[in-house]
Parts: structure tokens; C-alpha cells; sequence
């Protein structure tokens, strides 16, 4: 049986759905702006939000935040036990640890004070902080000696009674990051295990290769929540997030919106017909299918599966439910046609 940790009303593993993570970008002293940032994650689908505890000082503004932010927030610490006995003190109810020079006797205060108040401990070692003891120990192979960091301070929980834990193993490297959290999963089959990349980067490079890592992982059945790492707004994170879990078919979040590449037969501008539909899939259930084709000829029929679907015509467009054309109209005519038609699907009976 699958283990679940609770994260205030958060459960993550144990059969849950595969949550959404992001992180704060802005300093806890930046009390507003951090508010701000956690309502618009919150508003974009994001779960848990972690927080960056650099410093004793900080704990003030993050005791601040927990008392306006319904979002789940993660202290995240590295291995100074001040700060993660500050941030459980806070009232901070999960703490990311960095295993690596924590001393051992410090670390069961933590571990002690987390189970007091029932405080969930992710543990997770970084590529950017392997310590030369687990390099050596494996032998020079990264993603190794990154399992046996996470082992390491894994089993100093565990034989400490301590069980509410999160593992992860990330690095900048998806080759790395992918087996260090197979390692994991094989090793420590019942905890809950987030999984994402570290550092990658920026735009469609930073996206591929986070996507690469994550949903190699997903689709082999390991992880129980994500981080879409990105050098970019943290709401982009959570959007690209929720669009692996919803191409691997796990968790439906907004609308799933496909779209022919068109072809020579294309008979209208297929990113202008999507440009008008955009605004209206907001309202349209989740895991609804909307379909934008090239052509009225092979499109309906191509995206059959469908539900609701647009494909265009030389003078504007059809529309299709089910694979079955509904009417057809001129391109000055489909403003007005087209929340009609999206609101019919909502409510059958319109
Ligand atoms: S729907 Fe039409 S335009 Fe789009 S790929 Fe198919 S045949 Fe080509």
C-alpha cells in the first residue's frame, strides 16, 4: 500500500492525484508581493508553493504569509536545522531538506518537533550539491551517488520513526534526474516521490527538457507530484505542469485543445480560428475536447473524437460536434455563433 502525506488538507501520494507544484520568485521580505504571487498560483491550479527560508530573520514574514495564503507553502531549507526548526515554528507545515551536512544530532530536534505538530519532510538532494562521500561511494555515477544522499537521510527518518516523508533527487540533467528517481522508486517503494528537473532553463529548451524527465518518469508509474522548473514566470510552470499531466492523460485541468499542423488543403487560417475560440473554453468543463482543423472537408472527420470542433472553409468555418458538421458560416458571422455553440455544450439544453 501506497503511503499519503498530508500537507494541511494537501494529500500527496497513496493515490492521489499527482499534484502541481511552483515556487515563490520573489524574497519573504517582499511580504505583498509574495501574497500576490501565491493568489495567482492558486488561481492558475497551483498545490504547494515552495518558499525560500534563507535566513532566521525571514521567519517573521513567512509566519506572515501562512496567516493570509490558503495555499499550501514548503519552507525550504537547506540543511541549517535554525531554519527548519523556525519555519515548523512559523507554523509552516512541510519543509524541504537538502540532505548533506546537517548534523545527525541536530537533525532528530527536527525530525522530533516535525512529528510534535505533524509536519511533512521532503527530502531532496540536488545535482548542484552531491557531496564528494556520495560520489565516491558511487563510484563517480551521479545519479547514484544522488539516490544514496536521498537514501542516507531517508533512513535516518525512517529509523527515527519519522514517516511523513517526500523524496526527490533532481538534477540539471534528465538522464540523471530520471534514474536517480528510478533508484528511489525501487528502493523506497511506498513513499510519495516528486519529480522534476532542476535548473532547465528557459523557454521551449527549458520546457522539452523538463517535459522529457517528468513524463518519462509519470508514464513508468513514478511520482506523486511536480515541479516544472523554468526561468520563467512561476504560473507558467504550473500551466506546463498541469499540460504533461493532461497529455499523459492523469489529470485533466482546463481544456484539452488540439489543433490539425495543417496541410496543402488547409482552407482557412487555423491560428486565427484558434485566436477567436481562445476566450471561450474558460467556461467549458474540464477535460472537455475542442478541435481546430484546416479544412471542412477531411477536418471533422479527423478530429471526430472530438467534442466540439471548428474547421475552416475559404469563407469562414464549419462547425462539428462529435465528429457531425452543425452548421456552417461566414467568417464575419462566427463572433456571434461561437459562444452559442460553446454554451450549448455546457447546457445541453440551450
Ligand atoms: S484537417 Fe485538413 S488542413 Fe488540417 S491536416 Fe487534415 S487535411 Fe490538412
Amino acid at each position: 500500500m501506497r503511503r499519503q502525506v498530508l500537507i494541511g488538507s494537501l494529500t500527496i501520494g497513496g493515490g492521489a492525484p499527482i499534484r502541481v507544484e511552483s515556487m515563490l520568485k520573489r524574497p519573504l521580505g517582499d511580504r505583498d508581493g509574495c501574497l500576490k504571487q501565491c493568489e495567482s498560483l492558486q488561481r492558475s491550479g497551483c498545490e504547494l508553493v515552495r518558499v525560500a527560508l534563507p535566513e532566521l530573520e525571514a521567519a517573521g514574514h513567512l509566519k506572515w504569509l501562512l496567516s493570509r495564503t490558503s495555499l499550501p507553502l514548503m519552507a525550504d531549507i537547506h540543511f541549517d536545522p535554525a531554519l527548519a526548526l523556525a519555519a515548523i515554528e512559523a507554523g509552516c507545515r512541510s519543509i524541504r531538506l537538502n540532505p548533506g551536512n546537517m548534523p545527525l544530532h541536530r537533525l532528530t530536534e527536527v525530525i522530533r518537533m516535525a512529528q510534535e505538530v505533524g509536519v511533512v519532510i521532503r527530502i531532496g538532494a540536488n545535482g548542484g550539491s552531491l557531496s564528494g562521500r556520495h560520489l565516491e561511494a558511487a563510484r563517480g555515477d551521479r545519479a547514484r551517488a544522488l539516490f544514496l544522499a536521498v537514501k542516507e537521510q531517508a533512513d535516518l527518518l525512517l529509523d527515527n520513526g519519522f514517516f511523513d516523508i517526500i523524496l526527490s533527487a533532481k538534477s540539471s540533467s534528465v538522464g540523471e534526474t530520471v534514474r536517480a528517481s528510478v533508484f528511489i522508486a525501487e528502493a523506497f517503494p511506498t513513499f510519495p516521490l516528486h519529480v522534476g528537473l532542476t535548473e532547465a532553463g528557459p523557454g521551449d529548451g527549458g520546457i522539452v527538457k523538463s517535459t522529457a524527465g517528468i513524463a518519462g518518469l509519470l508514464s513508468q508509474g513514478i511520482g506523486d507530484t511536480l515541479r516544472v522548473s523554468l526561468t520563467d514566470e512561476p504560473e507558467r510552470e504550473v500551466k506546463v505542469g498541469y499540460e504533461i499531466l493532461k497529455a499523459l492523460e492523469l489529470r485533466m485541468r482546463g481544456v484539452n485543445l488540439i489543433s490539425c499542423p495543417t496541410c496543402g488543403r488547409k482552407r482557412a487560417d487555423v491560428m486565427r480560428l484558434v485566436r477567436l475560440i481562445e476566450p471561450l473554453l474558460e467556461d467549458l468543463p474540464d477535460g472537455t475536447t475542442v478541435a481546430v482543423m484546416g479544412c471542412e472537408v477531411n477536418g471533422p472527420q479527423e478530429a471526430k473524437h472530438a467534442q466540439l470542433g471548428i474547421a475552416g472553409t475559404p469563407v469562414g468555418a464549419v462547425l462539428f460536434r462529435d465528429g457531425k458538421v452543425e452548421g456552417e458560416y461566414p467568417f464575419e458571422e462566427l463572433p456571434d455563433v461561437l459562444p452559442a455553440f460553446f454554451r450549448s455544450f455546457n447546457n445541453p439544453d440551450i
